[in-house]
C-alpha cells in the first residue's frame, strides 16, 4: 500500500484541487495535512485565524475527521509526518509569495534529504504567477495590458472532486478553539459556504455589479474574498460559473475584479520586497507624520468624517469592507493624516478576514502613489464628496454610526455643518481636509524636486 501527503495552505476544499488529484492519483491512501506555522499566525490577526479554524473545521468533518493538523515549522514538521506515513511524495498547490515560497525550498531541501519529493501542482490563481510577461519579457506592471494577456491566455476547466478516495489517519494536534474575537461576527466558513454565496451572488447581486458595485449601502459585491484567501474555492470555479451569466456587462467586470487579484499576486511574486516597502521610488523623497492622535481616531472610527468612520466601524465588526470605501480610507490615511501606507495597512492586515499581503499592500500603494498603476498623486479623496457620490441618501454611514440616524441626506456627510455641531456623541473632524490637500500636494512638489 503506498501513502502521498497532501499538504493544504491556501486550498482549504477537496474540489477543484489539482494538487489533491495528484496526490489521489498517485497512491492508495492520502494523508491530508495543515501545520500550523507560527510565522504565520502571529501575524494573522484572530479575525483571520478564527476564520481559518472554521474553514479547518469544516474540512476536517468532510474527511471524516481525517485532517492531520501538526503544529510547528514546516520545514520540521513536513518531512516528520512524511517519514511517519512513509510517503515518497508530499503534493502541494505552488505558493508565490515571499515567505511561502522561501519556506517550500527549504521544506523541498529537507524532503530530498530524505528521498522524497515535494511536488507542486496548481496554485491559488487561474493563471500562476510568471507565466505573463510583456512583449518585452519583463512582468507586467500595469494592469490593463496584464488583464489582455491573462484573458488570451485563459485557464483548465474546474477539476472535479477526487472520487473514491481513502483518507490516511494519523495523529493529529487538533484544531485550536477560535480566539476572543471581540464581538467581530464572521461571513459562514468553509467550502459549502462558498459555494453557497457564490450561488446566491451570481442568482442576485452578479446583476446591475458593474454599476452599483462601489455602492456601500447596498452591500452588493460577492464577499467572495475570505473563500479565496483561504481556498475554500478556486478562482476558475468563479470564472467557470461566471461564463454561465446572463449578464455579460457585469460578468466582464466581475472578471476583471478577480483579474486584479491575480495581477497584484504577480506584482508581489516579481517584487517581494514591496510587501514591506514602496514598490517604486517615485515618493523616497516624501516627507511623512508619525501615526498618533489623527491616525488613533482613524483606526477606532472617530475621525468625525462618516465614511471614513463608518468604513473603520465596519471592519472592526465584520473584518470586512467594500473595495471604496477601502480606497476612502486608503486616502485618508495617506494624504489628510500624511502617515506612510504601512501603517494603514498593517491595521488593516490585523483585522480583516480577507486580508491578502499581495491584494492589500497594492491596494493601499495604489492610492499612496508609490505602487503599479498609481492613481495621480495630487487625485486626493475628498471624504464627503466621495460619501455624497456613493452613498448618496447616508445609508452606509447611517448603518455604522447611529449618532447619524437622523440627520438629513444633505448634512449626512458633513454633520459639523448641522446648526449646532455634529450630533451629540460623534465627534468634530480631526482634520481640515481642504488644509490637508494642500499639505499633501505641497509635500509631493517637493518631494518631486528633491527626487
Ligand atoms: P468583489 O467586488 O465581489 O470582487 C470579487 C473578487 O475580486 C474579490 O473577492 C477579490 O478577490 C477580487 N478583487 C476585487 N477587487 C479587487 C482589488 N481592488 N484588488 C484585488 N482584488 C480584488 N482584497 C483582499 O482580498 N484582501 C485584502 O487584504 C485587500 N486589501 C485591500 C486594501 C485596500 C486599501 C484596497 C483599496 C483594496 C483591498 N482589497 C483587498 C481589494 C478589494 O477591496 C477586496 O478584494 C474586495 O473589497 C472584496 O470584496 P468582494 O469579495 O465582495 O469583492
Amino acid at each position: 500500500m503506498t501513502v502521498s501527503v497532501c499538504w493544504l495552505r491556501r486550498d482549504l476544499r477537496l474540489s477543484d484541487s489539482p494538487a489533491l488529484c495528484a496526490a489521489v492519483d498517485g497512491a492508495d491512501d492520502v494523508l491530508v495535512l495543515f501545520v500550523l506555522d507560527d510565522a504565520l499566525r502571529r501575524p494573522a490577526g484572530p479575525v483571520r485565524l478564527a476564520f481559518l479554524y472554521r474553514c479547518l473545521r469544516e474540512l476536517d468533518d468532510r474527511l471524516g475527521g481525517r485532517l492531520c493538523v501538526r503544529r510547528g515549522d514546516p520545514v520540521d514538521v513536513v518531512p516528520e509526518v512524511a517519514r511517519a506515513v512513509d510517503a515518497r511524495r508530499v503534493h502541494i498547490s505552488a505558493d508565490y509569495g515571499p515567505y511561502g515560497r522561501r519556506r517550500d525550498g527549504e521544506v523541498e531541501q529537507a524532503l530530498r534529504a530524505g528521498g522524497r519529493e515535494l511536488v507542486r501542482t496548481g496554485s491559488p490563481y487561474a493563471v500562476a504567477p510568471g507565466r505573463l510577461a510583456t512583449a518585452g519579457g519583463t512582468p507586467f506592471r500595469v494592469f490593463t495590458p496584464f488583464y489582455r494577456a491573462w484573458k488570451e491566455h485563459g485557464w483548465r476547466r474546474p477539476v472535479a472532486e477526487p472520487v473514491g478516495a481513502r483518507w490516511a489517519l494519523l495523529a493529529s494536534d487538533g484544531i485550536p478553539a477560535d480566539p476572543d474575537l471581540g464581538g467581530t461576527r464572521l461571513p459562514a466558513a468553509g467550502e459549502r459556504a462558498a459555494r453557497e454565496r457564490l450561488a446566491e451572488f451570481l442568482a442576485g447581486s452578479l446583476t446591475g455589479y458593474a454599476e452599483r458595485r462601489d455602492v456601500p449601502g447596498q452591500d452588493t459585491t460577492s464577499r467572495l474574498s475570505p473563500y479565496l484567501k483561504y481556498g475554500c474555492i478556486h478562482p476558475r470555479t468563479v470564472l467557470a460559473e461566471l461564463d454561465r451569466a446572463t449578464s455579460p456587462r457585469d460578468a466582464e467586470k466581475f472578471r476583471s475584479e478577480l483579474a486584479w487579484r491575480e495581477f497584484y499576486a504577480e506584482v508581489l511574486a516579481a517584487n517581494p520586497a514591496s510587501a514591506r516597502a514602496d514598490l517604486t521610488g517615485a515618493l523616497a523623497d516624501m516627507a511623512y507624520d508619525p501615526p498618533e492622535g489623527g491616525f488613533e481616531a482613524w483606526k477606532w472610527g472617530r475621525t468625525g468624517f462618516p465614511i471614513v468612520d463608518a468604513g473603520m466601524r465596519q471592519l472592526l465588526a465584520e473584518g470586512w469592507v467594500p473595495n471604496r470605501v477601502r480606497m476612502i480610507e486608503a486616502s485618508f490615511v495617506c494624504k489628510d493624516l500624511h502617515v506612510h501606507w504601512t501603517h494603514g495597512a498593517r491595521w488593516f492586515l490585523d483585522h480583516l478576514v480577507d486580508g491578502d499581503l499581495a491584494s492589500n499592500h497594492h491596494g493601499w500603494q495604489w492610492t499612496a502613489g508609490t505602487g503599479t498603476d498609481a492613481a495621480p498623486y495630487f487625485r486626493v479623496f475628498n471624504p464627503v464628496s466621495q460619501g455624497h457620490r456613493y452613498d448618496p441618501d447616508g445609508t452606509y454611514v447611517r448603518r455604522w454610526i447611529p449618532q447619524l440616524r437622523d440627520v438629513p441626506a444633505a448634512k449626512v456627510h458633513e454633520p459639523w455643518t448641522l446648526p449646532g455641531g455634529p450630533p451629540a456623541g460623534y465627534p468634530a473632524p480631526v482634520v481640515d481636509h481642504a488644509t490637508e490637500r494642500r499639505e499633501s500636494l505641497a509635500r509631493y512638489e517637493a518631494a518631486r524636486r528633491r527626487g
